[in-house]
């Protein structure tokens, strides 16, 4: 179909508007609203976007990244991929689609542009006759207003966490069925949700897909329960660990492989586990570049807070067989669903770039033909046995700088451009003053 046909459809179908939109560094959904009768010079010229979405914090404050605010902030040029419209069930006339980032020139790829980076990842696989398949699991607390709190938002509904609660007990506005619902008519490939263990928080599943795909899925789903959160007079956050008293809010991701006549290569009935040596392979990559993965998997500051012992979250490096206290768990489900889900990220990361890591990872260790330690049994939280993950960013970031294989596959303008990024971050939170310093320091000091 081309673009005028495609105009047509959707003027048939009563959309007005495009919102083109597509994901900065850390996975904020920047877009532009297009009003449909412009989609064809769109097309052609492309959809000028300065380039401070890469260079600016969701606090608007402009970051130093090479070709940045030093090059005068000069434009990209997105494009919008028309194979992704969708229309939006909850603002009628409109549908959205996701865009691809150019540099001016309207066809040379944006190299830090994250579903490129993913792509690069993709491509590693490939050459080995990989096809990966996520199936990703998001985490998130919904928020209410609350004037007397020092953010201004308390966690939804007056009951203590109880898991998969289901209902109107830990749900009393209905939050769960009508995000559901939503993100079905979306066409985001929902397939279930539940209350998780804290107050106010919820888990939704997506089905699995090649990555690409998923990653798509996953960047459109966080923004649309934002957007439905925000339209419910509420807010949905991602945050990793937004509250000192509760649990931590996941990114988990079920990874299988397909070989080139598309079976399960992960599938091992004679072998160890009920799993192939390329599994094993898999897994001992992505043991092996954790450190390196937490700087994508978990990249906020906050982010190292949902680590720790006893927390469902991980803390150690580590894989065991259907044991949720390990960072890569392998679920029982053997055969056409033989998978290990990753345990690492956390729902703040920008899920284009979690995942471009973790395939980079797992090509690397298919690549090397990397062996795992043997998987672990019982708790898993016992430091003497296993590495522990990074205690925060700045060793994350120092990590994923030091990772050069991790660094090849992702791409060197892209790595340095989200390790100015995320340091800037780092330098901006080590110079302000937090409410625990005046509580701890402030009275008797
Ligand atoms: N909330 C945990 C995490 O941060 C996961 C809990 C669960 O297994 O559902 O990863
Ligand atoms: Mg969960
Ligand atoms: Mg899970």
């Amino acid at each position: 179909m081309d673009v005028h046909q495609t105009v047509e459809r959707l003027r048939a179908d009563g959309i007005d508007v495009v919102r083109v939109t597509y994901p900065d560094l850390v996975g904020i959904d920047r877009g532009r609203d297009v009003l449909v009768e412009r989609l064809p010079a769109v097309m052609e010229h492309g959809l000028a976007f300065c380039r401070a979405v890469y260079h600016t914090s969701p606090q608007g404050d402009v970051v130093e990244v090479a070709g940045g605010l030093d090059a005068g902030l000069p434009d990209i040029c997105v494009r919008p991929d028309l194979a992704t419209l969708a229309a939006l069930p909850w603002e009628p006339g409109v549908a959205q689609c996701l865009g691809e980032a150019y540099e001016p020139d309207a066809s040379t790829p944006c190299e830090e542009a994250p579903r490129e980076v993913l792509r690069r990842s993709v491509a590693a696989l490939t050459d080995l006759g990989l096809t990966a398949v996520a199936g990703p699991e998001l985490e998130y607390f919904v928020c209410e207003p609350d004037p007397a709190a020092p953010s201004g938002w308390r966690r939804y509904g007056d009951a203590p966490g109880n898991v998969y609660t289901a209902g109107r007990r830990g749900d009393p506005e209905g939050h769960l069925l009508t995000t559901l619902r939503a993100l079905r008519d979306f066409g985001l490939g929902v397939t279930m949700g539940n209350h998780e263990f804290c107050g106010g928080q919820f888990e939704i599943n997506l089905d699995h897909s090649e990555a690409l795909d998923a990653a798509d899925r996953t960047f459109r789903f966080k923004g649309a329960v934002k957007e439905l959160e925000r339209r419910a007079g509420r807010m949905a956050t991602f945050m990793a660990k937004p509250f000192n008293d509760e649990g931590g809010s996941g990114f988990h991701v079920h990874l299988s492989c397909l070989d080139e006549t598309g079976g399960n290569i992960f599938e091992g009935p004679e072998k160890a586990a009920g799993l192939s040596e390329i599994a094993h392979q898999a897994i001992a990559g992505v043991l092996a570049h954790a450190p390196a993965l937490a700087a994508l998997f978990n990249p906020t500051i906050n982010s190292y807070k949902r680590f720790g012992p006893d927390t469902l979250a991980p803390w150690l490096i580590d894989w065991g067989l259907d044991n949720r206290s390990a960072m890569i768990r392998v679920p029982p489900e053997r055969g056409a669903g033989t998978r290990f889900e990753v345990r690492l990220g956390d729902a703040s990361a920008n899920p284009y770039l979690g995942m471009a890591g973790l395939l980079a990872a797992v090509s690397l260790g298919v690549r090397e033909k990397l062996t795992p330690p043997a998987p672990l049994e019982g708790y898993g939280y016992d430091a003497s046995r296993s590495a522990v993950l990074p205690a925060d960013l700045p060793t994350a970031l120092d990590a994923l700088e030091a990772d050069q294989a991790l660094t090849a596959v992702l791409g060197d303008r892209f790595v340095s451009s989200f390790l100015a990024y995320k340091r800037d971050e780092v330098a901006r939170f080590q110079r302000h003053v937090t409410d625990w310093e005046f509580r701890e320091y402030g009275y008797h000091l």
